[in-house]
């Protein structure tokens, strides 16, 4: 399974898109593509995609 979700950046505010097996998404990280800073994907997420 493969699910695509929308996320935003908390420290640069842009926003990309979150690639997962699954859509629990508690204790998951991204490093963010524009400022190279790790956030939690489960707080910062706009929608699925
Ligand atoms: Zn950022």
């Amino acid at each position: 399974m493969a699910f695509f979700f929308l996320v935003k950046c908390p420290s640069c505010g842009n926003k990309m898109k979150y690639h997962s097996t699954t859509k629990i998404l508690s204790g998951k990280k991204k490093r963010c593509v524009y400022c190279g800073r790790s956030f939690s994907v489960k707080d910062h997420v706009l929608n699925e995609i």
